[in-house]
This record gives C-alpha cells, sequence and structure tokens, in this order.
C-alpha cells in the first residue's frame, strides 16, 4: 500500500513507512477522564481508528496504544470539589470513556493510564535533571528548561525567538504564544493527590506523562503520534521536547492531527448550548451508526460542522447501505455472472483504497461505495444481476465497512443500554419519545406494565401458568422486575 498522510511536522503530504517494514507503532493522546467525552473528541477518536482498521486492512502489524489522563489539574480540581478521591473520581469517566467507544464501534487500542506510571514518570525527570534539561524549583516542583532544546516550536512551527529563559508557567494548558518553561513535575499541596518518587512528592504534569507512557510501550523512536489539533501546542510540542532531550533521538517521526469539530458552525460550549456527549445525541434518539457515519463524512483535516441536519443525513446515508445489503441478500438471482458487476466491486474496492491512501480522504471513499450502490440498484431493477456476482459485491461493500464500521453492528442494544444509563443517572426528562421508539420500548410506560402486571396476575388467578410466564420472561426481557412481596405483586425497572 501507499499510503500519503500529512505529516504536522514536516508540514507535507508524506508517505508513510513504518520504521519496520511491517510492523506499525502509534500513540494517541486519549481522553483526560474528567467527565464524558463530546462527540469533538470522539471525532478525533474516530479518525485515528480509521487509520488503525485501514493500516490493519492491508496487512500491516499495528500496535496502538492510547493513554488514559486520569490525573491532572481539571481532575484534581474537580475530585477535591466533589469529595473524593482521585481514583473514585475518575472510574465512572473511564467506564464512560469504555462504554461510549464501543457504543461508536471504535476498536479498541492499548490502552494504558498515567496513574500507573507514575514511578517511570519520576524516575524520567530525575534523568533529565542530570543531563541539564530540568530543574528543581524551591517548592519541589520540576520545569523543562526550554532554552537548552533549541528544536522548541519545530512542530507548532513557532518562532520563539530569543527564549525567555527561566521564565515559567505551571497549569498543564497554557495560551498559545507564550514559550516558558513548563512543569514536569508539581509538588504535593495539601489536599491534592501526589505520589512518593525518587523525585519527592508530587504529581505529573501532564505533558510528561504522554512522553513516559508512549515510549514504555513503543519504545525511543516510533512510527506515529495522534491527536486533535489543539494538542500541536504546547502539548505536543512539549512532548517532543522531553523525549528527545533525554533520548538524543527523534521522537515520533509522523504527526496526525485531527482538525477541530464545530457545532453549526460555532465552537462547542456548556454556555452556548450547543455541548453534545454520545449519550446526549441517543437520548434525543439518533443511532449510533449515524453518528459514527457523521464523524468519519469529512476528511480529518478539515473542519467538521456538525448539524442536525447533517446528523439527520447520515442517518439516511446508512439505512441506504443497509436496505442495500438486504436486497442483496434477499433477492433471487438467475444463474451465471455478469461480467460488469464483478469488475464493478473490484473497481470500488480499488478506489475505496486509493481514496483512503490519499490521506484517508472518507468523502471520496463514501462517494465510491455510494456510485456503486446506484450502479448494482439499476441493474437489479433490469434484472441485470446474477448469482456469481453476489460474492464480489457483498465483498465490496464488507471491505468498506471493515474502515467504516456502520453496517454490522446493531444500533438497538446499544441505545437500550444508555436508556437503562440515563433512568439510574435520574436523566429520565431527556429520554426523547424517539429513542422510546427506536429501542423498541414505546410500549412500555408505566401505564402498559400496570396493564400487563394485572394480566399476568390474573392468568395465574385462573391458573393459566403458561400465559402467566409468558408475560413475566416479556416483562423481563423488557428489563422490568416483577416481584411477589406480600402487599401483591410490585415492578421496577432494572
Ligand atoms: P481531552 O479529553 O480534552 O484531553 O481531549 C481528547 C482528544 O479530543 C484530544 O485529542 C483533543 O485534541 C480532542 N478534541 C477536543 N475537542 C475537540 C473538538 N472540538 N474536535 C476535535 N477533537 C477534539
Ligand atoms: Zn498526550
Amino acid at each position: 500500500m501507499a499510503l500519503r498522510l500529512f505529516n504536522t511536522l514536516s508540514g507535507k503530504i508524506e508517505e508513510f513507512n513504518p520504521i519496520d517494514a511491517n510492523r506499525v507503532r502509534m500513540y494517541a493522546c486519549g481522553p483526560t477522564v474528567y467527565d464524558y467525552g463530546h462527540i469533538g473528541n470522539f471525532r478525533t477518536f474516530i479518525a485515528v481508528d480509521l487509520l488503525y482498521r485501514f493500516l490493519q486492512q492491508h496487512g500491516y502489524d499495528v500496535r496502538y496504544v492510547m493513554n488514559i489522563t486520569d490525573v491532572d489539574d481539571k481532575i484534581i480540581r474537580n475530585s477535591a470539589r466533589d469529595g473524593v478521591s482521585v481514583q473514585q473520581y475518575t472510574e465512572k469517566y473511564i467506564r464512560a470513556f469504555l462504554e461510549d467507544s464501543a457504543t461508536l464501534s471504535i476498536e479498541k487500542p492499548l490502552l494504558v493510564r498515567a496513574t500507573e506510571h507514575i514511578t517511570a514518570m519520576a524516575e524520567f525527570i530525575a534523568k533529565l535533571e542530570k543531563k541539564g534539561f530540568a530543574y528543581r524549583t524551591d517548592d519541589g516542583s520540576y520545569y523543562f528548561r526550554i532554552a537548552q532544546f533549541p528544536a522548541y516550536g519545530k512542530l507548532s512551527k513557532k518562532d520563539f525567538g530569543g527564549m525567555n529563559d527561566g521564565a515559567r508557567v505551571d497549569v498543564d494548558e497554557y495560551e498559545k504564544d507564550s514559550a516558558r518553561d513548563f512543569a514536569l513535575w508539581k509538588a504535593a499541596k495539601a489536599g491534592e493527590a501526589s505520589w512518593d518518587t525518587v523525585i519527592g512528592r508530587g504529581r505529573p504534569g501532564w505533558h510528561i506523562e504522554c512522553s513516559v507512557m508512549s515510549m514504555e510501550e513503543l519504545g525511543p523512536s516510533f512510527d506515529l503520534h495522534a491527536g486533535g489539533e489543539d494538542l500541536i501546542f504546547p502539548h505536543h510540542e512539549n512532548e517532543i521536547a522531553q523525549s528527545e532531550s533525554l533520548t538524543g533521538q527523534q521522537f515520533a517521526r509522523h504527526w496526525f492531527h485531527a482538525r477541530f469539530l464545530l457545532v453549526e458552525g460555532q465552537k462547542m460550549s456548556k454556555s452556548l448550548g450547543n455541548f453534545f456527549t454520545i449519550r446526549d445525541l441517543v437520548l434525543k434518539g439518533h443511532r449510533p451508526s449515524s453518528i459514527r457515519w457523521l464523524l468519519t463524512q469529512v476528511p480529518y483535516r478539515n473542519p467538521l460542522n456538525f448539524t442536525f441536519d447533517g446528523l439527520k443525513s447520515a442517518a439516511s446515508s446508512v439505512e441506504k447501505l443497509r436496505n442495500f445489503r438486504f436486497r442483496l441478500k434477499s433477492s433471487q438471482f438467475t444463474a451465471g455472472g455478469n461480467q460488469a458487476m464483478s469488475q464493478l466491486a473490484e473497481e470500488t474496492v480499488a478506489r475505496i483504497k486509493s481514496s483512503l491512501e490519499d490521506d484517508l480522504n472518507t468523502a471520496e471513499a463514501q462517494a465510491a461505495i455510494f456510485d456503486m450502490l446506484r450502479k448494482v440498484n439499476s441493474a437489479m431493477d433490469a434484472g441485470e444481476v446474477r448469482q456469481d456476482d453476489l460474492k464480489p459485491l457483498l465483498q465490496a461493500l464488507e471491505n468498506f465497512d471493515a474502515i467504516f464500521g456502520v453496517l454490522n453492528d446493531d444500533d438497538k442494544p446499544k441505545m437500550r443500554a444508555i436508556l437503562d444509563w440515563a433512568r439510574t443517572e435520574g436523566r429520565e426528562q431527556d429520554i426523547s419519545p424517539e429513542l422510546m421508539e427506536i429501542a423498541g420500548l414505546d410500549q412500555l410506560t408505566d401505564e402498559r406494565i400496570n396493564q400487563r402486571v394485572s394480566e399476568m396476575e390474573a392468568a395465574r388467578k385462573s391458573r393459566d401458568f403458561k400465559l402467566s410466564d409468558a408475560i413475566r420472561a416479556e416483562l423481563t426481557a423488557a428489563g422490568i422486575l416483577v416481584e411477589n412481596t406480600k402487599d401483591g405483586v410490585r415492578w421496577r425497572r432494572k
């Protein structure tokens, strides 16, 4: 395969050639687990998922590592606010991230947690200090001395001019135009989570986490490092500085950044009311497959404007593909083959591949499958499809779906799981009638359940156990537990 990808480091589209011919080692910055992930986060994660799937489809043995940032300024602040430990605080959001990724059919990377690598981080910092790249301040914090690393700015293409030697910044996220010595390690403060290490008691800065985890899992030099565009500076610039000054080798060779997702043309923000998690959209009745389709529609280097109209048309695209496959599978064809059809299947597979090789042009790959759909539908209408054409046509669809992941997963169980979650979180008021309808639970209002329970009781009293058992099974399958108590029959939602 001849994959060409834009490399933020060189500022050019380059041929992607891994260090080891057949193996790819890649790392993506994962979620900071202080809240539920939003659709913007998942735009980036899905962009990397597509790359991962595409590389695997073309025979690469891919080691794909993603970190979970389970300690940072925001997590410390929120866990202190809620009076729980960092671990208790993050557990819920780690689980939610795994569930949301599965909802969107994202293939699981090798996940590593920052809090499980604290010792290695402290050792890394100690080595940096020894080499003169890090220094300790009076309070026991450590900073990286950027003046010592002349290549600082090479990823973000910033010219920091006469760097401000000694000016420091100790928050994880800071202004985009300041070159300052950044915190590697923050000395313990009362009431904050901290760890005992060779460099004292404290906690790591955000940037060091990724340098340490990526190199631990992938070695000092690896093929590709990914994230959203906001991470170019300072996060990735700082990762390069820390890692390359320690090893003297190139850190990641290729830098892959997804452009931001906007909502109705605006930056997503809670205050504008245009901030959505995956769960918010499912509660409104949107299918996971529509969300995934929408998030893959625009090539990763273009900004993606998320709109509800777009989501509707994404749903219709997925529906068309599913119907098309169903029509192919369920129609009767006469024996033989039509060469035009098998050739079309072959050309479609080749076109999908060459589109994705072209810096992951997902829009073009999707256009290719829809061209095939239109041509085959007309051929079926005209009775021109034969039995032997079925296999290559279905294979072209599968080949497409191995990357796009919208045909095979069933939306309904995922939607039901989110419905159950909303009930346990007390978000019943957010459950839309559309969700109830799609999840097949529309008939199960409280009234309907009371009615079925009375029917079950009546059946039992008239000794029709077959019927009463059947009603109980129906309710159980729909997540309703029916219990016989001394006050009579009671039910509750699971
Ligand atoms: P965070 O949980 O904030 O550390 O972000 C996780 C990933 O989502 C990072 O790669 C971010 O760059 C990315 N990200 C955050 N917001 C957006 C957005 N609006 N569009 C695309 N990617 C985003
Ligand atoms: Zn990172």
